[in-house]
């Protein structure tokens, strides 16, 4: 059978290695740039993109990717579905656009959220029954715009009709939002189809959450009537990260073609078993586009070559499994890693040049590897961590927080995150250091010149249990992967977090290992300077190997286990050196957790034992806490608990202390630090306010349980609002106690 193969892409980074993109933006909102420049600027990056793909090899070029802050944001501001906060001007300008996603004086900006299980944040629509209208349709102009700089197949892609209202907040219901945005969805359609526009990418990567399954009848309501409005134009729906929810249910929806994530051995299964209707375009995911190793190429093929004899289709694309969002733009701006590295990696250019070769060796016939294919499919996915080793406490919590007594600790103890300010001058410090301009002596004079300083602050505001304040540290991971073994670090492996916020993961790329203590000597010297408890400070491994790039020649819990190991070690030098607090970090524990309900348990194994590990050798008298920094945990109380930390700290101020209610019916729980008051606002906390919260918090569990806290390090914000904050909170946690213990008396 004659098959026609095609190499493309789905989406192209939005944050350059150079930071480009970032730079122009961030100008035009210090008024540095005008409008007009602003757009002269970022539609030249744009081409250069467009042109780079196309140079590159990739046919179907996606155009309306790119965009000036984020595509959820893009599909609202579009549909006119602007909250009447950021309704500055009536046209709906560029100013309502970066007021939705920044806020301004007067506009509290929309809401952020985490896109699926990745570390990019979207801004949430919010509708307010306003009426919509299509006031720029954006993947029609950026498909002119493209033609119009010569790219031959330009492919318009947008967040689909579901996805977006599935992410939408103000509608009484997912059905009540895609019934009220799928007008708007026509009519573009509709123009992109008179257009004379071939092929329209629609992402709908909601189609993978197991909570889309009661709404499948209406989105393929939804698409048929799409597909009426545009008769010529030939629909693609991309999907990504995972399975398809229902494969069946889908693969009937009136479309042309379908992007499938064949790296996921769930949407392998669901392809092969035969069912991938003969009539349409197969999106064959085979680059991994998530992550940052080069791929053999040859063996890719022969894989899919393999797969496809499983099916009949008439029409591959060859493509990544998602866009190319979460990888930095280029590796070849990298000149200080390490040869070996270097050819091992992968960045966004470097994976389409693979998604071409991909299609040649295809093209050009490859012997299909069944083998490979029935081994993988045949695998087990869920990894065994510590097999049979035995990773907790030998002693119960109850026996040793009878020996814990010994800190002699007041009710309701208060005690900080971990992080104080980090002021330009600790900055400053931190990186003439880096460059050289500073000498080390020098350099650790100042840090503990800092830690003096604020170990004194702390015992004047009167906290129970102190912090050194990570001043030597700029990224909770970061400063530990340095200090690691089997940790590298990119110069310009930017990705976009959020807007034009840039993360810079660290590569984990080969055996994790400590090859000497990396906190101890700031932890020893700030416990010297007083007599109260003071916390180590540790980023758990979960939260390591969550926000790293990871090695994909084992399984992520191995690396984890590996992290594990060394933080092991730490815990006890710190132990042995004198600390008998220490807090382990795991804000990026619940953002691990996957997309399908059946794939948890496997996750929560390895994750629970990998911190379990880092305190087990631990002895009973010594306390260790733990810190996240989320409050939708009810669904995940059991392995909090099962991690065994002795007091852990939680975000609590947002949910005025709603979320001790999963506490109550009886899920087991040691200590609990309540975040009283939000970090992320300036804003001094009120005593009122945080003594009522703390006083409801106390109608759930007994007293003796609960620590006062700020929701998350203090890194942020400046001197002032941190002594004037925590003098609040410890006011508050004051009046609460003189209050129980009069009742208690
Ligand atoms: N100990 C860290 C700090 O205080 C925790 C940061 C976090 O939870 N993201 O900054
Ligand atoms: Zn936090």
């Amino acid at each position: 059978m004659s098959r026609s193969v095609i190499a493309t892409n789905i989406g192209y980074p939005q944050l350059d290695g150079k930071r480009e993109w970032k730079r122009v933006l961030e100008s035009y909102w210090k008024e540095d740039l005008s409008a007009t420049e602003l757009y002269d600027k970022l539609e030249e990056l744009k081409v250069d993109r467009l042109k780079k793909q196309e140079k590159a090899g990739i046919h179907y070029v996606p155009v309306n990717d790119f965009t000036y802050y984020d595509r959820m944001l893009d599909v609202a501001w579009m549909f006119n579905l602007i909250p009447a906060r950021h309704q500055h001007t009536s046209e709906s300008s560029l100013r309502n656009y970066f007021s939705m996603a920044r806020g301004e004086q007067t506009a509290e900006a929309c809401a952020m959220k985490k896109w699926f299980n990745t570390n990019y944040h979207y801004i949430v629509p919010e509708w307010e029954g306003q009426e919509l209208s299509l006031i720029k349709n954006m993947p029609l102009a950026a498909w002119k715009e493209a033609k119009e700089a010569g790219i031959s197949n330009p492919k318009p892609t947008l967040v689909g009709p579901f996805t977006f209202a599935y992410f939408s907040k103000g509608f009484t219901s997912v059905s009540e939002a895609l019934e009220t945005v799928l007008p708007l969805y026509k009519q573009m359609i509709e123009e992109l189809d008179t257009a004379g526009v071939e092929w329209l990418q629609i992402e709908e990567p909601a189609l993978v959450v197991g909570e889309a399954a009661p709404f499948l009848k209406e989105v393929h309501e939804a698409y048929s009537a799409l597909r009426t409005a545009a008769p010529r134009m030939k629909l693609f729906i991309q999907t990504y990260y995972e399975a398809l929810v229902d494969f069946d249910t889908c693969m009937a929806f009136p479309v042309d073609g379908w992007g499938l994530d064949l790296t996921s051995q769930r949407a392998l299964a669901q392809l092969t078993s035969g069912k991938f209707p003969d009539d349409k375009v197969l999106g064959a995911g085979i680059i991994t586009g998530d992550n940052i190793w080069r791929a053999h190429t040859k063996e890719k093929a022969s894989y899919l070559q393999a797969v496809l004899e499983k099916i009949n289709v008439n029409e591959v694309w060859v493509q990544p499994t998602t866009s190319l969002l979460h990888v930095p733009e280029t590796k070849t701006h990298e000149t200080r890693l390490p040869a070996e590295l270097y050819d091992r990696l992968s960045f966004a250019d470097e994976k389409l040049t693979e998604v071409v070769e991909v299609t040649e060796a295809l093209k050009e016939g490859q012997a299909a590897d069944q083998d490979t294919l029935a081994t993988y499919l045949a695998q087990d996915p869920v990894p065994s961590v510590f097999k049979d080793i035995q990773t907790h406490r030998g002693t119960s919590f109850e026996k040793r927080q009878e020996k814990q007594q010994a800190f002699n600790l007041p009710l309701l103890p208060t005690t900080t995150i971990g992080s104080l300010p980090q002021t330009t001058e600790v900055r400053k410090l931190r990186r003439d250091w880096k460059r050289g301009d500073l000498s080390t002596e020098r350099y650790e004079e100042e840090v503990r010149g800092h830690i003096k300083k604020w170990v004194q602050e702390q015992e004047e505001l009167g906290l129970d249990v102190l912090v050194h304040g990570e001043f030597e540290r700029n990224d909770m991971v970061e400063f530990f992967g340095e200090k690691l073994d089997g940790f590298a670090f990119t110069d310009f492996g930017w990705v976009q977090s959020y807007g034009s916020r840039g993360v810079k993961p660290p590569i984990i790329h080969s055996d994790v290992k400590r090859p000497q203590a990396m906190t101890v000597e700031e932890t020893v010297y700030a416990q010297s300077l007083t007599e109260q408890p003071l916390k180590g400070m540790l980023t758990g491994p979960v939260t390591i190997v969550n926000w790293s790039f990871v090695r994909s020649d084992q399984p992520k819990a191995d690396t984890a286990a590996q992290v594990a190991e060394a933080l092991a070690e730490e815990v006890l030098d710190l132990e042995k050196a004198g600390i008998s607090m220490i807090q382990i970090d795991e804000p990026a524990f619940k953002e691990g957790y996957p997309l399908k309900k059946e794939d948890r348990p496997a996750y929560e194994d390895w994750a629970v034992k990998t911190f379990q590990r880092t305190h087990r050798d631990v002895k009973d008298e010594t306390q260790i806490h733990t810190h996240m920094c989320y409050s939708e945990f009810q669904d995940i109380l059991p392995a909090i608990g099962a991690m065994d930390a002795d007091v852990i700290s939680i975000e609590a101020s947002k949910s005025g202390g709603d979320i001790l209610a999963g506490f109550e019916d009886g899920q087991h729980v040691n200590e609990v630090g309540l975040g009283v008051y939000d970090i992320h606002s300036p804003r001094i906390p009120d005593v009122d306010e945080m003594e009522s919260m703390l006083n409801r918090c106390l109608t759930y569990l007994p007293v003796e349980v609960f620590w006062v806290n700020p929701d998350c390090g203090l890194k942020t914000r400046s001197e002032k609002e941190v002594r004037e904050s925590l003098a609040a909170m410890v006011q508050a946690a004051k009046r609460v106690r003189a209050s129980v213990q009069v009742k208690q008396s």
